[in-house]
C-alpha cells in the first residue's frame, strides 16, 4: 500500500478573549498584570488521500506571535512528508530549529504540528485518540480550576465551586500564593467549610520561597488537600524534593517546563508526587508521551495542565489514576463539549482529539498562512 502524504498546512494564530481578567498569585506579587487574552497557534493538516487533523499550542501573555513566527518558518517541511512518521516529522521540525534550542517557544511551535498529526492518525483510524494510544479507562477524575483564582472574591469561588459540582466535577482548586499567607488560609478554611469532604487542591503559582512553602504545607496538613501545586519556583527541584520529603500533603509541578529534558531532571529528583506536564507546552503529544512513561516509571501520579481537550485523551491512556483539569475557557473555540458526570470527564467517542474549529475561533484568527496545495 502507498504512504499517504501530507498536501497542506494551514497555520493561524487566535486570539482568545477571556471574559474578566484573571489573576493569580503571580499578580499579587506584583510580576505580571491580570491575563486578558489567550493567544493560541493553530496547525491544520490536510493529506492527499482526503485525511486531516487539527492542533494547536498557545501562550499566555507574550509569546503567541513567536510561536506562530517560527511555526512558519519550519512548517513548509511538512508537504510531501508521511504523516504516520510522527517521530521522524518531530526529529525533523527540532532540527529545522536547533539554534533556537530544544525547549520553549521552539518546541511550542513545533507541539500544534505534533498534535495536528497525532489527531489525523487516530481519525484516520476511527478512533478518539486516547484509544489509539491505549486507554486505561474511559473517563477521567476532574476538578475545577477557573472558579478559584485569586481575582474573585471568596463568596464567588464558593458560589462557582458549588456550580462546577453540580455540573459532574469532582475536586476543585483554588489558587493560593498571596504575599499575606493568613489570607490563603482563611480562604482554604472558607472553601473546606463550604464544600465538606470534597477533593480539594491549591495552588501557589511558584510565588513561595521554601520556608514560607513548608510553613503553609505544615499549616494544612490537616485539610487532606489532594496536592499542594507549584509551592516554589518551577526550576527548583531540590526544593521540591525536601518539601514532597517533609509534607504528608503530596506535592504538584511541572506546568512551565517546556521540555522532557526539564521534566527529567524533576523526575530524577523526587521533586513531586504528582507531575504535571502540558502537552502543547512540551513539544506536543510526542514529547508527553515519554515524559509520561518515565513519570510511571518512577511511580508518580499524573494531573496535566491546562488544555483538556487534549489531555482527556493523555490522561485516559496514563496507567495510574490521573485528574484532569478542567477549564471552560477554550469552549468558544470549539463546536463540541466535553461531558462531565459523577466527578469524572468522559473521552468522547468521536474520532481524533474530538473537536473542530467553531465559526468564532475563525472570526478571532488575526493571521494565517498555508503551504502546499488546497
Ligand atoms: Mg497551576
Amino acid at each position: 500500500m502507498p504512504s499517504d502524504r501530507i498536501r497542506h498546512v494551514a497555520l493561524s494564530s487566535v486570539t482568545l478573549p477571556l471574559d474578566v481578567p484573571v489573576s493569580d498569585a503571580k499578580v499579587l506579587t506584583g510580576r505580571q498584570r491580570p491575563m486578558t487574552e489567550i493567544v493560541f497557534l493553530f496547525a491544520e493538516i490536510a493529506t492527499e488521500d482526503g485525511h486531516d487533523g487539527t492542533g494547536f499550542s498557545y501562550s499566555k501573555r507574550a509569546g503567541g506571535p513567536a510561536q506562530y513566527a517560527h511555526a512558519k518558518e519550519v512548517a513548509g517541511d511538512l508537504i510531501g512528508q508521511d504523516p504516520s512518521d510522527i517521530g521522524r516529522i518531530h526529529d525533523m521540525l527540532l532540527w529545522a530549529g536547533a539554534s533556537v534550542g530544544r525547549s520553549g517557544v521552539a518546541t511550542q511551535a513545533l507541539a500544534a504540528i505534533d498534535i495536528a498529526l497525532w489527531d489525523l492518525k487516530a481519525k484516520r483510524a476511527g478512533l478518539p485518540l486516547a484509544k489509539l494510544l491505549g486507554a486505561y479507562r474511559d473517563s477521567v477524575r476532574t476538578y475545577n480550576t477557573s472558579g478559584g483564582f485569586l481575582h474573585a472574591p471568596i463568596e464567588e469561588v464558593k458560589e462557582r465551586a458549588t456550580r462546577s459540582l453540580a455540573e459532574g466535577i469532582g475536586g476543585i482548586k483554588i489558587k493560593v500564593g498571596q504575599p499575606d499567607m493568613r489570607a490563603d488560609l482563611r480562604r482554604l478554611a472558607a472553601v473546606r467549610e463550604h464544600l465538606g469532604d470534597v477533593p480539594l487542591m491549591v495552588d501557589a503559582n511558584q510565588q513561595w520561597d521554601r520556608a514560607a512553602a513548608l510553613r503553609f504545607g505544615r499549616a494544612v496538613e490537616d485539610f487532606g488537600l489532594v496536592w499542594i501545586e507549584e509551592p516554589l519556583d518551577a526550576y527548583d527541584a531540590e526544593g521540591h524534593a525536601r518539601l514532597a520529603a517533609a509534607l504528608d500533603t503530596p506535592i504538584a509541578t511541572g506546568e512551565m517546563l517546556s521540555s522532557v529534558a526539564e521534566h527529567v531532571r524533576l523526575i530524577e529528583a523526587r521533586a513531586a508526587d504528582v507531575i504535571q506536564p502540558d502537552a502543547p507546552r512540551v513539544g506536543g503529544i510526542t514529547s508527553f508521551l515519554r515524559l509520561a512513561a518515565l513519570a510511571d516509571h518512577a511511580g508518580l501520579q499524573l494531573a496535566p495542565h491546562f488544555a483538556m481537550e487534549i489531555h482527556l485523551h493523555l490522561a485516559a491512556a496514563y496507567p495510574r489514576e490521573p485528574w484532569v483539569e478542567h477549564f471552560e475557557w477554550l469552549n468558544p473555540l470549539f463546536d463540541e463539549r466535553l461531558e462531565t458526570r459523577d466527578g469524572r470527564m468522559h473521552v468522547p467517542d468521536r474520532p481524533g482529539l474530538g473537536f473542530t474549529l467553531s465559526e468564532q475561533c475563525r472570526r478571532w484568527v488575526v493571521d494565517s498562512v498555508e503551504f502546499g496545495k488546497p
